[in-house]
């Protein structure tokens, strides 16, 4: 938890602050509730996100016939609470044998770095780990992928040059041929401006699913949340590709964005699995709500 308000600093420096001295005390009127739309803009929680908050913080000041600002924090701790919780899904790993993890994202969003973390995460829950170097677009992704899995003992399936689909389709048959528990493929990474780009990534998915009739198990998105709002855009259009099962928000703990949760929750809910609050090997973890919330307004 401690953790988690450190990693967190800077959405709380900026929307912490900001809310502490609009509940700092006063009678509730309009000039409030226009100062908490315009505070809650800010830390990207997207216009959608904003007006379904405020809409539920009326509700609950009228239900409980609040009065004083000082009593707000209460109702919007709730509100936002209640609207995220549906993210809070953890992934469940135990139905495929190998479970597979395709791992997609723009260049820079954090990908690679995640799925060594994710390694090291599901190695701790006692579970074995291959990893696919995928990510054919950015050479020096298979090298970092390689020597992340030389340090930590862990197989990488990689291949010179070729493409993205069959170096996953070899990781699978080497999984299964190990017994291992869990695959994470890395794909070809895109930039922003490719998102239109989709065949390659799509026919990856196709291809896993000759290898493993079940899979992929898991379609995981990796943003950063840097990008604020942009990330709404990037979801939608992966998954109107690829169909997402989960997403991985990354760097939280350099932006004061942390609110696109918010903006995620309301658009397209789709599981947020874990949160990135740092380079270190730990910072990835399993997102909770209440612990969010907590974090960001005490
Ligand atoms: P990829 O192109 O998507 O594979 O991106 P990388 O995995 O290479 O990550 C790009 C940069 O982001 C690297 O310098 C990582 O150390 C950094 N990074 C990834 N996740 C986090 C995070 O949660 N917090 C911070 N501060 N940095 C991160």
């Amino acid at each position: 938890q401690y953790k988690l308000k450190a990693g967190l600093a800077k959405t709380r420096d900026k929307l912490g602050k900001e809310l502490a001295a609009l509940f700092g005390g006063g009678q509730i009127d309009e000039d409030i509730y226009e100062e908490l739309e315009s505070i809650l803009l800010t830390a990207d929680m997207g216009v959608d996100a904003t007006n379904h908050l405020l809409k539920q913080v009326r509700e609950r000041v009228t239900l409980a016939g609040l009065k004083d600002a000082s009593e707000l924090k209460g109702a919007l701790k709730g509100a936002l609470g209640d609207l995220i919780a549906p993210l809070e899904r953890p992934l469940n790993t135990d139905s495929g044998a190998p479970f597979i993890i395709m791992v997609a994202g723009v260049n820079g969003a954090g990908k690679t770095t995640s799925i060594g973390k994710l390694a090291k995460y599901f190695q701790s829950q006692g579970k074995s780990v291959l990893l696919a170097a995928g990510d054919t677009f950015r050479a020096a992704a298979r090298e970092q992928l390689m020597a992340w899995g030389e340090r930590n003992n862990v197989v990488v399936i990689a291949q010179d040059g070729g493409d993205s689909a069959a170096v996953i389709f070899d990781a699978i048959q080497a999984a299964k041929a190990r017994n291992i528990d869990i695959v994470l493929a890395d794909t070809a990474g895109r930039l922003p401006t490719q998102l239109h780009l989709m065949e390659e990534i799509k026919k990856v998915k196709r291809v896993i699913a000759k290898a493993e009739p079940d899979g992929p198990h898991e379609v995981l998105l990796v943003l950063d949340a840097n990008i604020g709002q942009n990330a709404l855009s990037q979801v939608k259009v992966f998954d109107e590709a690829l169909g997402l099962t989960g997403l991985v928000l990354t760097k939280l703990d350099g932006t004061a964005k942390g609110g696109v949760i918010a903006g995620i929750a309301k658009t397209r809910p789709i599981p947020l699995r874990f949160i990135g609050v740092g380079e270190g090997i730990d910072d990835l973890r399993p997102f909770v709500a209440k612990d969010y919330v907590d974090a960001l307004i005490d």
